[in-house]
Parts: C-alpha cells; structure tokens; sequence
C-alpha cells in the first residue's frame, strides 16, 4: 500500500509568504492545514472539527494538556497537540488564528466571540486599577460605553482626546498611562490617525519605563482590515478587529480577534478562557473557508464601487461633505495614502462612505432622515441595517443608530452631524447604487 504522503509543504510556504515569496493573497486562499497541532493534508478545504471536550488517553497526559496549556512552546504549532476543551484550543479556531496572523503580519492572534469580547479582552489584560487609558473621542459606540460605563468601576481612568491632534495625545500621557485605543478610519467619519507618528511619541515615553508600565497602541482594524492597512507594520502593537465586518464578509457570523507579537499571547489566551468568550468553532470555519479567503478580492471590488458613489455623492448639489479616503478633497488624505494599502501595496482606501446632506443642522436632520426611510422603502440596492463590511450595501445614521449613546457634545466634538448617513458599499454594480441614491436623492425637499 502506498505510504500516506504528509503535504509537509505547509510550514515551507508560511515562511515564504512571510518572507515576501508569495503574496499574503495567495496564502489566505491556500492557508495550512498540516501542523504538529493538527494534520488535515488531504483535506482541499480544511474540516469543522467540532469537539467540546477531548480524550486525553491518561491522567499523566491530562495533567500535561493543562500544564501546557497557554505556554508558547507547548501551542506552538510545531508540537504534538493535547486539545482539553474547546473553550481552551481547538483546531478550527487555531487555523483561523494562523491564518489572521498571518493576514496583519502578527505572530499570534487570538479569536473571540464577537469584537466587542476581542475589544473586552484588551482592557481586561492591558490594565488594572490605577492605571489609565487615552482613547481617540470618536468611538463606536458599544466601545465608547464599555469604556465610559464599565472601566469607571474597576478604577481605571480614562481620558478621551483628539488623537489626530498629536501635541494633546503627548500631553495626555501620564506615568499609569498603559494603553492608547483608536480605530481608524474612525467609525464613522473616516478620520485617520498617523499610527506611525503616534508609535514615535510612544517610543519615546516607553524609553526607560519597566515593561510592565510601558504603553502599548491598540488599533481597531475592523473599517480597513488587513486588505487595507496592517497597523503592527505602522508601529501599533495590538490589533483588534470585529470579523463581524470586512473578515466576516458575508453578515452570517458573528466574531472578533487580537493579533499581535507572541510575547502576550498567554494572556490573551487565558484571559479568553477564562471570561469565556470563545469564538465558536462552527463559527470560526465559514470565516476561514469562505470570508478570509474571499477578503481582498470583495473589499478591491467593493472599493471601485466606494470610489464611484463617493464621486457621484460629492458633485451632487444635495449633498454638503463627502468624506471617503479614495478622494483628493478628503481632509485626512494624506495619512490615508501613507498608511491605507492593500497586500500589494497599493493606496487601499476602504469601502465606507460617511456623508452630509446639505442645509442648516435641522434641515440636514430632517432630509437625512427622510432619505434614509426612503430607502428603506424604495431602494433595491441598498439596505437599511447597522453592520458593515458584507455583501450588500448597508446604509444607517450613525447619530441616531450606531454611536447613539454618545453624549451630544461627545458627536459634535467628533464631527459626527446629527443627520450624516454612512454608506458600506457591498459587490452590487455601483451603477445601480447611484441609480437608487439618484431617485432618493431627486425627491428630497
Ligand atoms: N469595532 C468597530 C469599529 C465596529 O464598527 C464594531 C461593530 O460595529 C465593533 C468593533 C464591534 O464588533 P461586534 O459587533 O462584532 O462585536
């Protein structure tokens, strides 16, 4: 009988893609599926291996699996595994893990429930009481009242600040400061914050604190994904990203990531089994199998529709901002274009659009309101739903669905206008989208 040939290639071609002999592309449609953990080289799309809890053969070998468990060299993909429970480790998530590694140029990623459990885990393991935050003001919104509801009762300051502003971000910094937090693009008026330029001023505050007081800069890559910008190649050191959105890609599955360096990838991996917000592994296989490989061909075609909406939206008379990366009057776009690009390089200006309809702040309210409904009606193209980053185009009012929670001085220091519409271009024909915007558009008063 012929001897089952091991596709020991796997490993090889990580290194490759890792080292640039690939393009990162090629590797989220191949990915690996033969590891020391796990081994399912004949398998052309990698299976959902779905066991809540593992035989472990002996108490000696049990007591290892948990003696192992969380210590990087026992996880490493090149070890035999000892699987316990699901909660712990489990080999569909773990490839999903590999593979987003990979994706934002990280050593370790660790997968979550949703991305709010992911953005949960980063204040959880980041800091104590005493210590203190610096967030960028404009929040999604659930961040913003995790944030402002929650990390008050565990004594843990924060301050929240113009992070684009980068003379206030230096002299926000404080001895307990431990995290600076910010998305950007922001959700939702697409501001960009220079990662490298606020990773400098890092550098220099980290120089001769302990390790254990030293600042880390956590990104929420969600609007962008790593199609779009990779953050740790800027200078942050943790992503964060809901694979609700762009990962995702299909608006079927809930989930959220960190990546980032080896170093804290114990502490997130026991901070999750612990607070238990594990992304479920029949979760985590359609992410793998059909979001993560279809990511960059979806976010390069919905960005050619992005770029032609966002055109259409800033001539027309009705409308009074546009904000959208891809264009040259965008007020941040010199920061987009250093650090916005695709795996090849190429600027990558993301497929959100955030715009204002003309008129006094109640006019704006008024016609934002009537347009959206309208659509809601009307429009084939477009769908009246909070979410981002999936198939279909997604339209909402930020002010009043998404960031509500937000104090009124809180969404006008951000920008964000009471009747601004933000617009998640989807893989329809953008010709049809501006078709729908253009009838809706034509019958506001
Ligand atoms: N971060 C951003 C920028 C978001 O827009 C969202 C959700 O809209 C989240 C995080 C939270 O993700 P999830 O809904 O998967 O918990």
């Amino acid at each position: 009988m012929a001897e089952r040939k091991k596709h020991e290639g796997d490993a090889r071609f990580k290194t490759k893609v890792r080292e640039g002999a690939y393009n990162v592309r090629s590797f989220l449609v191949h990915g690996r599926h033969t590891t020391g953990q796990w081994d399912f080289s004949h398998h052309v799309i990698p299976p959902l291996s779905s066991s809540v809890t593992y035989r472990l053969d002996s108490a000696g070998r049990g007591a290892m699996g948990f003696e192992g468990f969380a210590d990087h060299d026992h996880r490493s993909p090149e070890q035999e595994p000892i699987f316990i429970y699901d909660r712990l480790d489990e080999p569909t998530r773990a490839m999903l893990e590999d593979h987003l590694a990979v994706a934002e140029g990280g050593e370790m990623a660790i997968c979550f429930s949703t991305g709010m459990a992911a953005i949960s885990s980063i204040f959880g393991v980041l800091l104590k009481t005493g210590e203190h935050f610096i967030a960028h003001q404009t929040l999604y919104g659930c961040t913003y009242s995790l944030l402002t509801s929650w990390m008050p009762r565990y004594q843990i300051d924060g301050t929240y600040i113009n992070v684009t502003d980068l003379e206030a971000l230096e002299a926000s910094i404080r001895p307990e400061t431990r995290v600076i937090y910010f998305e950007t693009p922001t959700n939702p008026t697409l501001e960009i914050i220079d990662i490298g330029a606020v990773a400098e001023i890092v550098a220099k505050h980290n120089e001769g604190r302990a390790e254990e007081e030293k600042i880390h800069i956590v990104v929420d890559n969600t609007f962008a994904s790593p199609a779009t910008q990779r953050p740790l190649e800027l200078g942050a050191d943790l992503v964060v990203a809901s694979l609700t959105k762009n990962i995702g890609g299909f608006g079927t599955d809930m989930g959220g990531v960190v990546i980032g360096p080896e170093k804290y990838e114990t502490d997130f991996i026991v901070y999750r089994k612990d607070f238990g917000g594990a992304l479920a592994p029949k979760t985590a296989w359609p992410i793998l199998v059909y979001g993560l490989p279809t990511l960059d061909l979806r976010m390069q075609r919905q960005m050619e529709g992005a770029k032609k909406v966002a055109d259409y939206l800033a001539e027309h008379p009705k409308v009074a901002k546009v904000h959208y990366p891809g264009r040259e009057d965008f007020p941040w776009r010199e920061q987009a274009l250093k650090q916005m690009r695709d795996f090849s390089g190429e600027f990558a200006p993301g497929i959100i659009i955030y715009f204002e309809l003309a008129g006094s702040p109640e006019e704006r309210f008024d016609r934002g309101r009537s347009m959206v409904d309208d659509i809601a009606e009307n429009a084939y193209t477009m769908t009246l739903a909070v979410s981002l980053g999936q198939l279909r185009t997604l339209i909402e009012m930020p002010s009043a669905m998404t960031h509500s929670v937000l104090p009124p001085e809180v969404k006008e220091g951000g920008g964000i206008d009471p009747g601004a519409i933000r617009l998640s271009i989807g893989i329809e024909d953008p010709n049809d989208i501006i078709k729908d915007l253009e009838t809706a558009l034509e019958k506001l008063q």
